[in-house]
């Protein structure tokens, strides 16, 4: 029998990220106890608002190398210091694809009921590559993009299509008017395209785009996008399918990668035991689907789907009255 134990990093962070990340945690020791021959070393890494409170630093220098040496990171949520943490993770580590699947899940009020869309984005250049300049006055920021990172991440949303059997993929762009960014990215995309003859290649201007996700989202299988665009669009397509407390997403590398839920440290929930876990058992879920742990992944998301349905166990957000823990034992359950 294969005996496989990954080592997983966890990093909690503030607000109700502990909550959501103990229930994450502890439905992955139920499912490693269930199945055969699959196993978790969790690490835990202290980052975020908490220990710069404490310490001065948001995050340790010696972080980067914890979660560069785990084969996978769980993140849950850090409140202001994000763009200490999160972003030079994503960035030194070269996530270069930020994942975000938006499902309509049974029971949960969706704008649409038809919607299965995966979000491609990227991730690392683009207006957030964090390039430029304020005067008095004025203001720049940069938008830089490259055929290197745009060849990258149409590769990918084509190789996820492949391989989820997902049958088209729209490039998401707005070269009518930043024509010459946009147009290196859409270059790249058509050239990739070539490679896929047997899935449907659109293009779509982001305006229209986000306009199309709320009236007919049904037509769409996997968009893939520059990062302000993917940034915009996927809280919208979030909102389409009822909300924060479901959304999972990912960051992926060639080596390394980091799953977390799409929500922040809900400051207004945090500590009240109210907090939804199912985003993050939902990106654990994403996260054993890249370690290769397809039938793990379909357990998890077999059980949380199951909850869902029956609608006994939700919380607040979701119209019901359980608890983080209620949540997380109905799962640990269906397990
Ligand atoms: P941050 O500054 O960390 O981004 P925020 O409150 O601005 O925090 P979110 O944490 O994403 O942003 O929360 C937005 C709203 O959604 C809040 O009202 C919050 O309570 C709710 N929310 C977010 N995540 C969850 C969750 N897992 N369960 C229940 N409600 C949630």
């Amino acid at each position: 029998m294969k005996m496989t134990k990954y080592r997983i990093a966890t990093i909690p962070g503030d607000g109700i990220g502990p909550e959501v990340m103990a229930s994450a945690v502890s439905v992955l020791s139920a499912l490693a106890e269930k199945m055969d021959g699959l196993s978790f070393e969790f690490t835990e890494i202290r980052a975020g608002d908490g220990l710069k409170a404490e310490t001065g630093v948001a995050m340790r220098p010696e972080t980067v190398d914890k979660v560069r040496e785990s084969d996978a990171t769980l993140f849950a949520a850090v409140g202001e210091t994000a763009k200490e943490v999160i972003l030079p993770l994503r960035q030194k580590l070269e996530l270069y694809a930020n994942l975000r699947p938006t499902k309509a899940y049974p029971n949960v009020p969706a704008l649409k009921e038809d919607v299965d869309i995966v979000i491609v984005r990227e991730n690392t250049e683009g207006l957030y590559k964090m390039v430029g300049d304020r005067g008095d006055g004025w203001g720049v920021n940069l938008r830089i993009i490259t055929k290197g990172a745009s060849e990258r991440i149409a590769r990918y949303a084509f190789e996820l299509a492949k391989k989820d059997g997902r049958n088209k993929v729209t490039a998401v762009h707005k070269n009518n008017v930043l024509d010459k960014t946009c147009g290196v990215f859409l270059d790249a995309c058509r050239e990739v395209a070539k490679s896929y003859p047997d899935i449907e290649y659109e293009e779509m201007i982001v305006d229209a785009c986000a306009m199309k996700l709320i009236l007919a989202p049904e037509q769409f299988d996997v968009l893939v996008t520059t990062n302000m665009f993917g940034d915009i669009l996927s809280d919208e397509a979030a909102g389409l399918v009822g909300g924060l407390g479901l959304a999972p997403s990912a960051n992926i590398g060639d080596e390394n990668a980091i799953f977390e839920p799409v929500h922040g440290t809900a400051p207004d929930i945090a500590g009240k035991g109210i907090a939804n876990p199912i985003a993050t058992i939902l990106s654990a879920s994403m996260m054993l689907d890249w370690l290769g742990e397809r039938d793990g992944a379909e357990a998890i998301e077999k059980a949380v789907m199951t909850i869902l349905k029956e609608g006994k166990t939700l919380t607040p957000d979701l119209g019901g009255s359980a608890t983080t823990v209620e949540v997380t034992e109905a799962v640990l359950k269906q397990l």
